[in-house]
């Protein structure tokens, strides 16, 4: 029986998705070879990596003068090469959790990186109401905090260019693309399995670039211009992206996926506000839509890892906090249905029921 998937990541993939690619493994479009045999020169996959980036920019509404290229090396790649293209002298980055810390900590290897940040309170909010200097290369942000389980709701306006880590809140809302010069992710969040990196680069960033000495792979310019086929592309996850984005439009796209991950995550929050032994870890007004995160009250903590225990046995899983938050986490991607939140929801009450 399929689980209820909360994984916070790689996670939940859609059905079409899924049963899309475990045909193109065996035999893609009836050619007579798997698509990890096909050459990614071939016709065939040109073919499939021109629909995936048509796909993406008409999913996401992105402008022209934008490239969008499909990367090997993770988000965590990208937090080495942004800072090397693009670092000058001086960054500005939002320090809202365990990914934007490591991504402001490869640009202090390159430059200066000044942070805002939320750890006085274990991140638990987002900072507002400071001021975003003009005399920097670029700000960063990390619009979905999948670890401490906040989110930057709305695009921000800035002088500067803009630079976001979208990993697990891409294709989650409508994006108004035109306010950063980069958006960046693993696909592992809510696009695809991993494998794959999405880089969606406004092509007059490229002017910007140092003037030091980058490896080849390493430039931002080498992918651009050979349209992500300067070395062997990931083949495969580039594929079920393509299969997760038909998925997306035929659901009627990202306007869609809003409101039902709205009201998904509605369900879950509001489970844990009406509950007397499970309790919310960040601020209200900044509560990821993607990463939910609890914990039992002070009295109930020794029970834990009994819920845990008792959800799985309701075939709910992935539920685990991370380390550094404890508690549970469950993540409610594109592809969680309000079925699989309502079984969890349905595992928390009946828990609470027994041994309040
Ligand atoms: C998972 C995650 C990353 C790391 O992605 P990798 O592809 O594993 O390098 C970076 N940023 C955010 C927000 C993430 O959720």
């Amino acid at each position: 029986m399929r689980k209820h998937i909360f994984n916070a990541g790689p996670c939940v993939l859609s059905d079409p998705a899924r049963e899309n690619t475990a045909k193109a493994v065996l035999d893609l479009d009836g050619i007579g070879q798997s698509i990890m045999e096909v050459s990614h020169r071939g016709k065939e996959f040109i073919a499939i990596f021109d629909e995936t980036v048509a796909l993406f920019k008409e999913v996401l509404d992105i402008p022209e003068g934008y490239s969008v290229l499909f990367l090997g090396g993770g988000a965590s790649l990208q937090f080495a090469m942004i800072p090397y293209n693009f670092l000058h002298t001086k960054a500005f980055y939002l320090d809202t959790g365990t990914w934007s810390t490591k991504a402001y900590k490869e640009a202090q290897l390159y430059g200066e990186a000044i942070i805002v940040s939320s750890k006085d309170k274990n991140y638990s909010y987002i900072p507002k109401g400071y001021k975003v200097p003009d005399d920097i290369d670029y700000f960063h942000i990390t619009t979905n905090n999948t670890i401490k389980g906040t989110e930057i709701h709305v695009d921000y306006d800035c002088k500067v260019p803009l630079i976001a880590d979208m990993s697990s809140d891409i294709l989650s809302r409508p994006v108004d693309v035109a306010k950063y010069d980069m958006i960046y992710g693993g696909a592992q969040k809510n696009l695809g399995p991993a494998g794959v990196t999405f880089v969606i680069i406004k092509n007059s960033l490229l002017d910007k670039v140092v003037d030091r000495i980058i490896p080849t792979m390493l430039k931002y310019s080498t992918h651009v211009e050979n349209e992500s086929m300067f070395n062997t592309p990931p083949v495969l996850p580039i594929f079920v992206v393509r299969e997760t984005l038909k998925w997306v439009k035929s659901l009627g796209g990202v306007t869609e996926m809003y409101k039902l991950n709205k009201a998904k995550a509605e369900l879950l929050y509001k489970a844990i506000d009406d509950s007397n032994m499970f309790v919310g870890t960040v601020e209200k007004e900044d509560r990821s839509l993607m990463n939910i995160c609890f914990v039992m009250k002070e009295k109930y903590a020794e029970l834990e890892g009994e819920f845990i225990k008792f959800a799985s046995s309701k075939n709910c899983v992935g539920i685990k906090g991370h380390r550094s938050v404890g508690g549970f986490r469950a993540s409610t991607y594109n592809a969680t249905s309000i079925e699989d939140v309502q079984a969890l929801v349905d595992a928390m009450k009946e828990f609470e029921a027994n041994n309040a």
